[in-house]
């Protein structure tokens, strides 16, 4: 019998994180280096999720290191949000080979992992980076370009906020207006407002 993913009760993020670690549920264990469990605050009001770590962070065990993760880090600093006050992590955890688009049989496995660390982590925001990761965590909304720049409401609580993939913007240099840089702009901006509101509101 396949073994399942067992990840949901586990109390803290530092549990979490050897079993996943360890893992060897789906194929991707088989080609990857490293697991990118993901990392930050686990305390995080802020979450950005992505589709799954490339090559830099499957070397390195980290998430967004390589070159998205440095446009991810240009997006960020441009409205000041610090990475060490956010959690980042992946929908799978081990590279797909090629950077491929995980296959939804590995999101299907891996899942539970994301979903305790949202459980644990409790943002009040999260923010999907990409096609791959929004349509996982909300299938019937329309695809990334339509939905990024708007709220939406995931299970019924935390607030998503759909963006696009930093690498995405890494293909699509132009800054012109309507560009995917120049509504990642924008995007940053209202995710920044947000947050801004609701730490006044929330006296965090
Ligand atoms: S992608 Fe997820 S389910 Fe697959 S081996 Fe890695 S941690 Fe386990």
């Amino acid at each position: 019998m396949q073994e399942t993913n067992q990840s949901s009760g586990v109390l803290s993020l530092d549990a979490l994180e050897p079993r996943v670690l360890s893992c060897t549920l789906c194929p991707l264990a088989q080609t990857r280096t490293n697991v990118v469990f993901g990392e930050g605050n686990p305390f995080a009001d802020l979450l950005f999720i992505g589709e799954g770590p490339g090559e830099v962070e499957d070397q390195t065990g980290r998430p967004f290191v390589g070159p998205a993760g440095q446009k991810l880090d240009e997006v960020l600093s441009s409205v000041n949000i610090q990475r060490a006050d956010i959690y980042i992590g992946n929908v799978v955890k081990c590279r797909p080979p090629g950077n491929r688009v995980p296959s939804r049989s590995e999101m299907e496995i891996c899942f539970p992992y994301l979903e305790s660390q949202i459980a644990l982590i409790k943002p009040a925001l999260i923010v999907t980076l990409g096609n791959t990761a929004t349509q996982w965590l909300m299938p019937d909304i329309p695809g990334i370009t339509k939905s990024h720049g708007n709220f939406f409401s995931w299970r019924g609580g935390i607030l998503l906020f759909p963006m696009f993939h930093p690498s995405y913007l890494l293909r699509n240099p132009s800054r012109e207006k309507g560009s995917p840089k120049y509504l990642t702009w924008l995007d940053i901006q209202k995710v920044s407002k947000w947050i801004d509101e609701y730490r006044r509101t929330n006296n965090t």
